[in-house]
């Protein structure tokens, strides 16, 4: 064979090549097809389809079905926000998550645990800023059970009666329950009979045990954050749902964490709110020790986000609000995701210190959040943590941000 000239067999062969792959991509964009359709008739996407989707679909496209499915779920052109403040119980926490950077050992010399007097502090400072709502969290604390938060929780509603708590978490549900020796119903109606509103969908990461045995080893595993959740509806708690990504997991990983999510919210009792929100956001690395020992890096994009606003949405047709994490993203990446899926910009977050210790620096003040939303082409909505609707109060105090320490917008 003489191999300097191309015979037949070869220029066949290159041909066929040629039409195998417009044969290919002409078959993948079939399947993109087929596959948004399906999406917009609001129909359960296995998670390999999810990869398929996230892997082939262009951003154009995510957006587009993201966007016309936010209108099937949320027809208006409001876009909601909250104000609340995010403080702590305690730092000091056993679980030794290698993404944290807020907690402390116990017997640490910056440990603490919150006072009375400091809760006073705060929430009188929130509803100067006009807001209700505490969302209360803190470590796996070794010594307080069931008994500190119930105290808590009363004591906080006798002397605020109008407050709302959005407290704790399930992996603290899971390490009190530990600590009692109690089932996850009896402690979560102990809690809700002691003030607790509503249930935050903390300690999510990503629900496989594969990730979540490299980077948070202390905390429950993912099928107990799930059957908390799902005890959590029973009880008549709302809670939500979230995503912290962009780390070890990989992208089916991604999207098997969203449709288990999806699968308790299909087994909410009936009557029940169960989810009323998925807030997805990238892993913040800064000093980090997943970053320094597991080399894990934020290598998320804002396209990546926004794509992933879109997917959540795709994969999630019985969660009605997706909220965009402007936080962890800034001001424009968190617009665009209005375009893709997302209808709630969350809190203004008078306080964050778990998030922040990482590296997150963006910030809003009460004027601001507004301003982004309108900018974006939304109206303003403020909400409660039910997504009902709320008037902006008078005369609220507008908070003053560090602009020194924090990206203000
Ligand atoms: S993320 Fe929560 S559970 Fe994990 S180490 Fe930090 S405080 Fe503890």
């Amino acid at each position: 064979m003489n191999l300097s000239k191309p015979d037949f067999p070869i220029f066949v062969s290159f041909e066929t090549g040629y039409f195998l792959l417009i044969l290919k991509n002409k078959l993948t964009d079939m399947k993109v097809d087929e596959l948004l359709h399906r999406a917009l008739n609001l129909e359960f996407l296995t998670a390999e389809e999810g990869v398929f989707l996230f892997e082939q679909a262009s951003t154009a496209e995510l957006m587009y079905v993201g966007a016309r499915l936010r209108r099937r779920h949320v027809p208006n052109n409001n876009v909601t926000w909250i104000i609340d403040r995010n403080s702590n119980t305690t730092n000091v926490c056993i679980a030794n998550c290698k993404f944290c950077n807020f907690y402390r050992r116990p017997g640490h010399e910056e440990s603490y645990i919150t006072t009375i007097e400091q809760y006073k502090q705060k929430i009188d400072e929130l509803f100067r800023f006009g807001g209700e709502q505490l969302l209360l969290q803190g470590g796996h604390h070794p010594e307080l059970g069931l008994d500190f938060y119930t105290n808590l929780f009363r004591q906080l509603k006798e002397r605020y009666p109008t407050l709302k708590l959005h407290a704790l978490g399930p992996p603290e549900v899971a390490h009190i329950t530990k600590l009692e020796q109690s089932t996850h119903l009896e402690v979560l109606q102990a809690l809700k009979d002691a003030g607790l509103d509503s249930l935050p969908g903390a300690g999510a990461e990503i629900l496989s045990d594969r990730v979540r045995r490299l980077i948070s080893k202390g905390k429950c595993g993912g099928q107990e954050w799930l059957d908390i959740m799902h005890a959590a509806h029973k009880v008549g708690l709302t809670t939500s749902a979230t995503m912290m990504f962009g780390h070890i997991e990989t992208n089916y990983e991604r999207m098997d964490h969203l449709a288990r999510i999806r699968q308790v919210q299909a087994q909410k009792p009936e009557g029940a709110k169960g989810f009323i929100a998925f807030i997805p956001w990238p892993f913040q690395d800064e000093d980090t020790i997943l970053k320094r020992l597991k080399r894990a890096r934020n290598t998320c994009t804002g396209d990546e986000y926004v794509r992933m606003i879109a997917m959540s949405r795709i994969m999630l047709p019985n969660i009605t609000n997706i909220q965009a994490s402007w936080l962890t993203v800034g001001k424009q990446v968190a617009q665009l995701c209005l375009h893709a899926g997302a209808n709630d910009f969350g809190s203004i977050m008078i306080e964050e210190n778990v998030v922040s210790a990482a590296g997150a620096r963006f910030r809003f003040t009460a004027q601001g959040i507004q301003d982004a939303i309108r900018e974006a082409g939304f109206t303003p909505q403020l909400r409660n943590q039910e997504y009902e609707y709320r008037e902006l109060p008078e005369n609220i105090v507008q908070q003053e941000l560090d602009r020194e320490r924090m990206i203000v917008d």
